[in-house]
């Protein structure tokens, strides 16, 4: 497995398996890898000749600054995890690497109502420092397929909107991954590991809300969004979470509100536990809640 550090050795690397017309596929991250991540890895190597990682932890998509001090760091291991999964190249940037010019002055990225909507609303500023850095490690790798988790749902539909909006030589096309879970249903995250035991017990509400929306589904027992919505936020309350961002019920697509549910929706979940915020999602219907 070879490490770069900057991009143009990183682009070496690059051109000379393009020139073999190898596919490239790219897993963006920020390391801290648990299987999530490396499903990504997996995915890219089924599809791809050479699979890339990246792990670099943008401070300029963090609006807490407590949530950038205390992100975790582990690159010895996440190096082993990635050497073990078979992944060709990784790259390694400093800070300087991605933001020679500084961080004050960067580019805007119109994002319309992704923006304003949810994660948008909740860390202002959030989506415009992703994009900056996706768009520059898209840049740097210039990989055929971009594999990214269905976990951060929103992120996905925003990188869609900058691959939609700006050119990229070659086509990049995305590829959205479900969601890996521990078998207890809590979604894996790099955050979880600042949970405590009884804490990680608790979070499992926010799949249990999942599983109560399919059964109410099932049964036809649903009154509205509404109601589904204020019942789900006072699971996560009565099971020890501090505070609810949003539970929304939401177009997959759009991520506009929705209150028919009739048709698919997403529900998109932020809520804080132990200081620490987490955000799932499940699409509907959903048949596979054997666990619930
Ligand atoms: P992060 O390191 O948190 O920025 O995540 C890097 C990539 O891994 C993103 O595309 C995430 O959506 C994806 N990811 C994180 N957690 C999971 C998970 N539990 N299952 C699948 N993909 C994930």
């Amino acid at each position: 497995m070879k490490i770069f550090e900057t991009k143009q050795t990183l682009q070496n690397f690059i051109d000379e398996n393009r020139s073999k017309n190898a596919i490239i596929g790219f897993v963006p991250t920020m390391g801290a890898l648990h299987e999530g991540h490396l499903s990504l890895i997996e995915k890219s190597k089924e599809q791809c000749a050479i699979t890339v990682c990246s792990i670099f932890i943008n401070p300029t998509q963090f609006n807490d600054p407590k949530d950038f001090e205390k992100y975790p760091k582990t690159i010895k291991e996440d190096l082993e995890k990635l050497e073990l999964a078979g992944c060709e190249a990784v790259f390694l940037p400093s800070v300087e690497e991605m933001y020679p010019e500084g961080m004050l002055q960067l580019p805007h990225y119109p994002l319309g109502r992704l923006e304003e909507l949810w994660e948008g609303a909740h860390r202002p500023g959030h989506f415009q420092g992703v994009c900056v850095v996706v768009h520059r490690l898209l840049e740097a790798v210039r990989p055929d397929l971009l594999f990214m988790g269905a976990k951060d749902y929103q992120q996905v539909a925003v990188i869609r909107h900058l691959l939609d909006h700006y050119t990229f030589e070659p086509n990049i096309t995305l590829i959205a991954c479900e969601t890996i879970r521990e078998t207890s249903g809590l979604a894996m995250s790099s955050r979880n590991v600042r949970l405590s035991s009884e804490q990680r017990i608790q979070a499992l509400a926010i799949y249990q809300g999942f599983g109560k929306i399919q059964k109410a589904l099932q049964e036809k027992t649903i009154r509205s969004t509404e109601i589904l919505e204020q019942e789900f936020v006072q699971q996560l309350l009565d099971a020890g979470f501090e505070s609810v961002d949003y539970i929304a019920f939401a177009d997959p697509k759009s991520l506009e509100p929705i209150t028919d549910l009739s048709q698919t929706f997403v529900v998109l979940v932020a809520a804080f536990i132990g200081g620490v915020r987490l955000i799932d999602n499940q699409l509907f219907p959903h048949e596979l809640f054997k666990r619930v």
